[in-house]
């Protein structure tokens, strides 16, 4: 690291190392293949820590094959839910299409869906390098602004909550910085795509599902006539709240809250224990 002064007085600090704007999934991963073939990287995260909020929860096989050789994915399946099926199931009759991932045993070394919360996988990486300079991860820490210069990028960032702001060059920087990026703004990249019009409810509770509905797989998304719900099963999120270690995650349109009232409205909640319900349909 070095520093140079520029006009107005403030200070700029070069580094060497290529800077990632994000410590998310993509982040972290990116930081982590860097560190694992010596280049050295730093990611600067605008939260206090990695976030535990409950988002992706499915690991798929390749996915697995991919993070095997750096130690990771024993880690996550001791965490996680080992899940040979997965299903999409019409939620008034009980047909079902039964993907049976055992099948594909001879083209991977993990035939199964894994759940297991992101969050956990993030912290891994953070816990793999915690002792390891090659890859530096500082929370607290906004990017503001990205500007592509000759031969180096620029980088406005304020720290903590003072909010001081300071300047950090780099040879690379690496936006990943999700949906709301900076760096492509700053950039004016295009973002193609669109928006789902749908909105996504997304609960968790404690509620045993796969006792109340015959051959539920951990992954099951249920087809309805006014809207869809997914059911995945989680191993113990945020298990020390629970009564109940089973813990499954709800998302869907509309349709869910019928599911809701049916199974007992009370089990939707992150610290409520599970009640049985009078019916299930
Ligand atoms: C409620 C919810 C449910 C989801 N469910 C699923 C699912 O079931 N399956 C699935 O595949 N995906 C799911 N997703 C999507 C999945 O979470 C994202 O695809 C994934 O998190 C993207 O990873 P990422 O690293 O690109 O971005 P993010 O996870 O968004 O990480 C970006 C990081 O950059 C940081 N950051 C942002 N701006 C700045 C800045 N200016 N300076 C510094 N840091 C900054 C953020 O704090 C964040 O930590 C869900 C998302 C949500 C919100």
């Amino acid at each position: 690291m070095l520093r140079a002064r520029v006009g107005g007085g403030r200070a700029i600090i070069r580094m060497d190392r290529v800077i990632i704007v994000g410590a998310g999934p993509a982040g972290l991963t990116a930081g982590m293949l860097l560190a694992e073939n010596d280049i050295p990287a730093l990611i600067l995260e605008a939260e206090a820590s990695v976030s535990d909020d409950l988002r992706a929860s499915t690991f798929h096989p390749p996915t697995l094959d991919m993070l095997k050789p750096y130690g990771l994915t024993e880690k996550l399946i001791a965490q996680g839910l080992i899940s040979p099926t997965w299903q999409i199931r019409m939620h008034a009759t009980g047909e079902k299409a039964l993907f049976d991932l055992s099948l594909i045993a001879n083209s991977t070394g993990h035939p199964y869906r894994l759940q297991c919360e992101q969050g956990k996988f993030c912290r891994l990486i953070v816990d793999k390098f915690a002792d390891d300079d090659r890859l530096e991860i500082q929370f607290g820490t906004t990017v503001t602004d990205v500007s592509q210069k000759d031969e180096f990028v620029e980088l406005a960032i304020e720290r903590g909550e003072r909010q001081t702001v300071e300047m950090l060059t780099a040879p690379y920087v690496i936006g990943a910085d999700g949906a709301g990026s900076i760096v492509r703004e700053s950039l004016g990249l295009e973002f193609e795509g669109s928006t789902y019009p749908e909105t996504t409810v997304l609960a968790s509770t404690t509620f045993p599902f796969h006792d109340y509905i015959d051959g539920l797989s951990n992954v099951s998304y249920c087809w309805s006539e006014g809207g869809n719900f997914a059911l995945l099963r989680l191993r113990d999120f945020r298990a020390s709240t629970y009564f109940v270690a089973t813990t499954f995650r709800l998302m869907g349109t509309p349709p869910i809250s019928r599911v809701l009232e049916s199974s007992n409205r009370s089990c939707v909640s992150t610290r409520s224990t599970s009640k049985k319900p009078a019916t299930f349909r």
